[in-house]
C-alpha cells in the first residue's frame, strides 16, 4: 500500500481487469492504451465492474468509488513517470512488447519495476534491448484477473530480488495469491495444464470412450468442467494455439504434440461454443447423458499418471516449488487438488507402471520422468 502509483500498460480485458484489483487494493493506477480511447474504455469498463460488484454484495458502495477514483486513464507514456511498477498488458507480440518497455523504462527512468502480463512469451526475451534486465520480471494474471486469485511471478535468470519482492508485494496488495515461477515454457498453471487436455484428446483417439463419457469421469472426480467442455468454452482454436505454442518452444516434445482430432475439427471450423458446435453441439439436450454407460476405469488412471509426470518433470527443471504448483492448479483452474497430490493419491510405482505400459504400446509420449522412477524405487524401498 506504501507503493506509489501503478502503471498498467494496454487498456484490454487483461489491462482493465488488473487496474481494477490494483485499485481495490489500494494503488493509484495509472491505466495507459496505445489508443487513447481504448484507456477511457477501459476505465470506463472497469468503474461499471466496481458498481456491478456492489449490487453483487463483493464490496461497499464507498469502496467502488474510492477504487474507481484511484484510477486515471493517461494517453502518454510520459505520465508513468514516478510509478515503481509498471504491469504490461499489451497484445501477445514480442517485438510490440520490446518496443513498449523500451519506451515506457526510458519514460521512467532505471528503478522502475517492469513486469509482463505476457501468457506464452519468454519474459527474458522480451527484455531484449531494454535497459536493466534485472528489473524485468512476470506478472502472468489469469482471465479475468478480478475473479481469479492466481498470479505466477515469473523470474528470469537476471531478475533482481528487489524486482520479484515488489511485484509479489504488490500482488499480494491486489488481494491476490502470488508463487514463483521460473521463466520457462508457459509457466506453471498451463502447463501443467497440458496433460488434462492433451491425454484426453489421447483417448478419445484410441478410442478408450467418446468425449461425453470422458468428461463424466473426469467430473466424478471433482473437477467442474470435464477437458472437452472446458476447451468447448474456452474455443478450441485458443487451445490448439497455446499447444502448438508449448511444442514448439518444448523442442516438439511427444508428449506436447497437438491433436489431430483437435487440429480437424479447427480446420472445420468446429471452435466450441463460440460456433456453436465443438466437441459437442449446442444447445446441448439435455438427454444427451442419460444411459451413457459406465465410464471405463482406465480413464482417470491414465490421466492422472500424465498429470504426475509432468509435474515431475516440472519439478525437475525447478519450474515451481511443490507447494506453489498445487497452488497454481487450485487457483488457475479450479482443480480440486494439485498435481502432487495427485501423484500421491495413485503412488510413483503406480504412475511409472503405467506410464511405462502406455510407453510399450504407444510410444515415447509416455516416458517416465527420471525423478518419479527414482521415487517409485524409494517407495519400493
Ligand atoms: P486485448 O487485445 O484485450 O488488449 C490489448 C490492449 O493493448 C488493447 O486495448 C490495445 O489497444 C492495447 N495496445 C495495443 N498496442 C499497444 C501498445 N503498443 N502499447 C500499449 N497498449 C497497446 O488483450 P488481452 O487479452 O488483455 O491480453 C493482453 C496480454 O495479456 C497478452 O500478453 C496476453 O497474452 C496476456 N494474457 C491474456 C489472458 C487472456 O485470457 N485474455 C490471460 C493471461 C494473460
Amino acid at each position: 500500500m506504501s507503493v506509489g502509483p501503478i502503471g498498467v500498460l494496454g487498456a484490454g480485458t487483461m489491462g482493465a481487469g488488473i487496474a481494477q484489483v490494483a485499485a481495490l487494493g489500494g494503488y493509484e493506477t495509472r491505466l495507459y492504451d496505445a489508443v487513447p480511447a481504448a484507456a477511457r474504455a477501459g476505465a470506463a469498463r472497469l468503474g461499471e465492474a466496481l458498481a456491478s460488484g456492489v449490487a453483487r454484495a463483493r464490496w461497499s458502495e464507498a469502496e467502488a468509488e474510492t477504487a474507481a477514483a484511484r484510477v486515471e486513464p493517461v494517453a502518454a507514456l510520459a505520465q508513468l513517470a514516478g510509478c515503481p511498477l509498471l504491469i504490461e498488458a499489451a497484445p501477445e507480440d514480442l517485438e510490440l512488447k520490446r518496443a513498449l518497455f523500451a519506451e515506457a523504462a526510458a519514460a521512467c527512468g532505471p528503478d522502475t519495476v517492469l513486469a509482463t502480463n505476457t501468457s506464452s512469451l519468454r519474459v527474458a526475451e522480451i527484455g531484449v534491448g531494454v535497459p536493466g534486465p534485472e528489473r524485468l520480471v512476470g506478472m502472468h494474471f489469469f482471465n479475468p484477473p478480478a475473479l481469479m486469485k492466481l498470479v505466477e511471478v515469473v523470474a528470469t535468470a537476471e531478475s533482481s530480488e528487489r524486482a520479484l519482492a515488489l511485484a509479489t508485494e504488490v500482488a499480494r496488495g491486489m488481494g491476490r495469491t502470488p508463487i514463483r515461477a521460473k521463466d520457462s515454457p508457459g509457466f506453471v498453471a498451463n502447463r501443467l495444464a497440458r496433460p488434462f487436455f492433451l491425454e484426453s484428446l489421447r483417448m478419445l483417439e484410441a478410442g478408450v470412450a467418446d468425449a461425453a463419457t470422458i468428461d463424466r469421469a473426469v467430473r466424478g472426480e471433482g473437477f467442474r468442467m470435464g477437458p472437452f467442455e472446458l476447451v468447448d468454452l474456452i474455443g478450441l482454436d485458443v487451445n490448439l494455439e497455446v499447444a502448438r505454442s508449448f511444442y514448439r518452444q518444448g523442442g516438439e516434445p511427444e508428449r506436447w504434440r497437438p491433436s489431430p482430432i483437435q487440429e480437424r475439427l479447427v480446420a472445420e471450423g468446429r471452435l466450441g461454443r463460440k460456433s456453436g458446435a465443438g466437441y459437442y453441439s449446442y444447445p446441448r439436450p439435455e438427454d444427451e447423458e442419460e444411459g451413457a454407460a459406465e465410464p471405463p476405469a482406465e480413464i482417470v488412471p491414465r490421466l492422472y499418471a500424465q498429470i504426475a509426470n509432468e509435474a515431475a518433470l516440472a519439478r525437475e527443471e525447478g519450474v515451481a516449488s511443490p507447494a506453489d504448483m498445487e497452488t497454481a492448479m487450485r487457483l488457475g483452474f479450479n482443480w480440486p487438488r494439485g498435481p502432487l497430490e495427485i501423484t500421491g493419491l495413485l503412488g510413483a510405482e503406480r504412475v511409472v507402471e503405467i506410464l511405462e505400459r502406455l510407453r510399450a504400446e504407444r510410444g515415447h509420449a509416455y516416458t517416465p520422468a527420471p525423478l518419479l522412477v527414482a521415487e517409485a524405487k524409494g517407495e519400493m524401498g
